[in-house]
């Protein structure tokens, strides 16, 4: 604290990132990073980015990185923001089109940069329980609101909503903005892209940091229906006129341009999600069903913090977030296989140990 600061600033409660830890032969799955590394060609692409022309301001409205990110989704450069993360994507979004009297919606269970957003922006939300089921309930978002925010698969559940129930979200709500933030869309979720020539109120975004492995790169995108990016831009220029770098620009549109290294490396994240969590259940945790790169579990007696403690003394980070109707549950980012065995095999000693729980999965 300080009386240097400026009134707000003694109000924020900044979000907290999950850990970077300096531990040697750690298993991160923490943050939800892609363990397949971005494509070989988004890496040539910031080398050969890499020289003189650094001396030069880059392109500020990235139009080459649009025309291909356009080509990719089948829409128009003109219906695409993009932004240094989709972090940096949502504060506009909040601040361009999310700030009205009435209060924003999204769900008690959720990112939790929302709230955040909302504090530094001075926004009213009010936050809509998920089900029992961890679910959200489409239902309880047709009330009067100023907008509506979800991420789908939604984070930390990874648990995803259909498209045709984003369109009928949409129906019931067409006069206020409903953005729809598809993080973890790329691991077997349904995109609500193709709604958005039909929908003036929807905006989509995307990360490049999760299924094209690029969270070092930052670069985030949006997709909508003209006046709503016009919004997003209008703020971009009131702001930071410059927000990707030239070898962002780069590297990001090479990496939408190598489709089968990205196919690839989801569907690689797929099968091991899949086969983590049958693991994981034959270990007796409760697994939601995820269309993410990550699980959301929790054991049958034990406490998630001690499990998360006896990871981490292994030297394998998860994410355990201490807040109320998840703090049984511990986020696990899928790793390589091998990764997922060292958990798996973490956890099952963990179990042993304890004499709770099914241990002797393995006879021992
Ligand atoms: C990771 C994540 C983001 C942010 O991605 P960046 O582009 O790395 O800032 C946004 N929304 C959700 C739900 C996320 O999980």
């Amino acid at each position: 604290m300080s009386r240097f600061w400026s009134p707000l600033v003694h109000t924020l409660q900044p979000y907290v990132a999950g850990e970077q830890p300096a531990i040697a032969d750690i298993v991160k799955l923490n943050t939800n990073e892609n363990p397949y590394g971005p494509s070989p060609r988004a890496l040539e692409a910031i080398a050969a980015a890499t020289n003189e022309t650094l001396r030069l301001y880059p392109d500020p409205t990235s139009l080459g990185l649009r025309k291909t990110v356009a080509t990719h989704h089948g829409l128009s450069a003109d219906q695409i923001f993009v932004g240094n993360s989709s972090d940096e994507v949502l504060a506009l979004t909040f601040q361009a089109l999310l700030k009205h009297r009435a209060a924003l919606l999204f769900p008690d269970i959720t990112y939790s940069f929302y709230p955040v957003f909302c504090r530094l922006y001075g926004i009213d939300f009010v936050e809509i329980p998920l089900d029992a089921d961890m679910r959200v309930r489409l239902d309880d978002y047709r009330r009067s609101c100023g907008g509506i925010i979800l991420p789908n698969p939604n984070a930390p559940t990874g648990v995803g909503l259909a498209r045709a129930e984003i369109e009928t979200l949409l129906q019931a709500q067409p006069d206020v903005p409903v953005v729809i933030d598809e993080a973890y869309v790329d691991f077997g979720g349904e995109s609500a892209i193709p709604l958005i020539d039909r929908y003036p109120n929807l905006l989509v975004t995307h990360t490049l940091s999760k299924s094209r492995s690029l969270a070092g790169l930052r670069v985030g995108v949006a997709f909508g229906q003209r006046p709503l990016i016009e919004a997003l831009e209008r703020v971009k220029d009131s702001f930071n006129s410059y927000p990707l770098d030239r070898l962002a620009q780069a590297g990001a549109a090479a990496a939408y341009e190598d489709k089968d290294w990205f196919e690839q490396s989801c569907a690689k994240v797929i099968a091991s999600r899949e086969r983590l969590t049958t693991m994981l259940r034959g270990l007796g945790f409760d697994v939601l069903p995820s269309s993410a790169n990550f699980v959301f579990a929790r054991h049958a007696t034990h406490k998630a913090a001690d499990l998360f403690q006896g990871l981490r003394e292994r030297a394998i980070i998860v994410r355990h977030f201490n807040k109320p109707r998840i703090s049984d549950y511990l986020r696990i980012t899928i790793g390589t296989d091998a990764q997922c065995d060292r958990l798996a095999e973490a956890l099952g000693e963990m179990a042993r140990w304890n004499g709770l729980g099914p241990g002797a999965v393995d006879g021992r």
